[in-house]
Order: C-alpha cells, then sequence, then structure tokens
C-alpha cells in the first residue's frame, strides 16, 4: 500500500478506536483530541495527514518541528503543533515561537526560560506541566512530590498559560492507575486538559479522562530505533 494510503487509513482507524473508547466510557468524541505525533518522519507524511484530514500534530524535538512545520501552516492555517519533549532552556525561544501548545514544562528553570521568550516572543503556547507519575530516574516531568507545588509556582510565580497536565507512565506498569492520578492531580487545579496515551495504550486514558492522545507508530508506522 502507497504511504500516503496507509496514513489515511491508520489515522481513519484511530479515530474509530477513539469513537468507541468514548462510547465505551459515555463521553463524546469531541472531547477527546487526536495528536499525530510524526516525530522522525518525513514532512511529506504530514502532508499525507493533512490530506487525510488530521490538523494537530506533535514533536517531541523543537529544531525538527521548525525544520517541518512552519512551511505548512500558510496552506493550513488550521493546523495545530504541540511540543511534547524534553526542552533544553536554551529552545525555549524556538519552541514558543513555532509551537500552539508546549506540553513538557517540568521544572522552574524551564518555566522560566519559557515565560522569557513569551515576552520576547509576543506568543503564548499553552502549557501543560509533564508530571513523572512513576518517578523514575531517566524520565522527564516534575516527580509526584513536587507536582503541587509546581503546577502551583507555573502558573503564579512565572504565569505560564498553563491549562493541563501530561504524563508517560513507565513501560512496565498499567498505565490506568498512573492516568488516573493525573486525572485527580488536575481536577485539584481545575485544569481542563489531560495529555495521555499513546499507539499502545489510548484507549485506557480515554478511558480515564485523556483529552489528548499523542499517537505516532499507529498513524505514521515505526520509526528508527533511538
Ligand atoms: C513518541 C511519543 C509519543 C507517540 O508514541 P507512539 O507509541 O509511537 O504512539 C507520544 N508521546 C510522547 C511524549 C512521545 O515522545
Amino acid at each position: 500500500m502507497p504511504q500516503d494510503a496507509a496514513i489515511a487509513t491508520n489515522l481513519a482507524a484511530i479515530r474509530d478506536r477513539i469513537a468507541e473508547a468514548c462510547r465505551r466510557a459515555n463521553r463524546q468524541p469531541e472531547e477527546v483530541t487526536l495528536v499525530a505525533v510524526s516525530k522522525t518522519h518525513p514532512q511529506d507524511a504530514v502532508v499525507a495527514a493533512l490530506a487525510a484530514g488530521q490538523m494537530v500534530f506533535g514533536e517531541n524535538r523543537v529544531q525538527e518541528a521548525t525544520a517541518k512545520f512552519p512551511p505548512l501552516r500558510a496552506a493550513h492555517p488550521g493546523l495545530r503543533l504541540h511540543i511534547i519533549g524534553g526542552l533544553q532552556t536554551n529552545k525555549a525561544r524556538d519552541a514558543v515561537r513555532v509551537a500552539d501548545v508546549i506540553e513538557s514544562i517540568d521544572r522552574p528553570k524551564l518555566a522560566a526560560a519559557i515565560a522569557e521568550a513569551m515576552v520576547k516572543e509576543n506568543r503564548r503556547p499553552d502549557c501543560l506541566v509533564q508530571v513523572n507519575t512513576g518517578d523514575e530516574a531517566q524520565k522527564a516531568g516534575v516527580p509526584r512530590a513536587e507536582a503541587d507545588a509546581f503546577i502551583r509556582a507555573a502558573r503564579e510565580e512565572y504565569g505560564l498559560p498553563v491549562t493541563g497536565l501530561m504524563c508517560i507512565p513507565p513501560v512496565e506498569d498499567d498505565p490506568r492507575p498512573h492516568f488516573a492520578y493525573l486525572r485527580e492531580l488536575a481536577a485539584r487545579h481545575g485544569l481542563p486538559v489531560l495529555s495521555m496515551g499513546m499507539s499502545a495504550d489510548f484507549e485506557a486514558a480515554i478511558a480515564e479522562g485523556a483529552t489528548l492522545v499523542r499517537v505516532g507508530t499507529a498513524i505514521f508506522g515505526s520509526r528508527p530505533a533511538a
């Protein structure tokens, strides 16, 4: 099957599965936005997804996002780009320039850099706080014990437009308790956006209240090993 047709077919299948997961959870499909994660895939793959009606994309590297997405915006004014990967502070300004949503705010230094970049760029992408729900040493995200204080600081001290939370549960765990924890944390802070669920677990995430699901492999195929 040609690549473009495969992407369109995969997108249709994922949308069906999202609708079915919503039905089972007594939720409306409109409550869940599919973020198509196009990292490592060429711009042609994004163009094919756009042709199939997909308007929201995720990239984990700012440099790759900047190469692929700005040229597409003129022809697709509704395009929305989420930065979903760990961010270095020296990439804050580029991230603010290219993104509509930054999903990976996870430490005071980064919050400060993003806040400063927003002033310089006169642009305010929505922000999500990434929570390291498994408290994994290698993983980005604010540790559980610091989450409440950091969410408050991101909003009040740094003045970021925080709309919600994001997590990536440990691969070896049942993701449901992690998703439930994130939902309760967001509710405590009155945050409406919950970014959780990837190719392998987005249906479980929808059952636990996800409003953004980040799906890469199931749409664009496998990526080269990192
Ligand atoms: C790559 C990535 C995804 C997509 O993962 P798949 O398993 O390919 O669906 C989702 N979220 C983040 C943060 C990622 O880096």
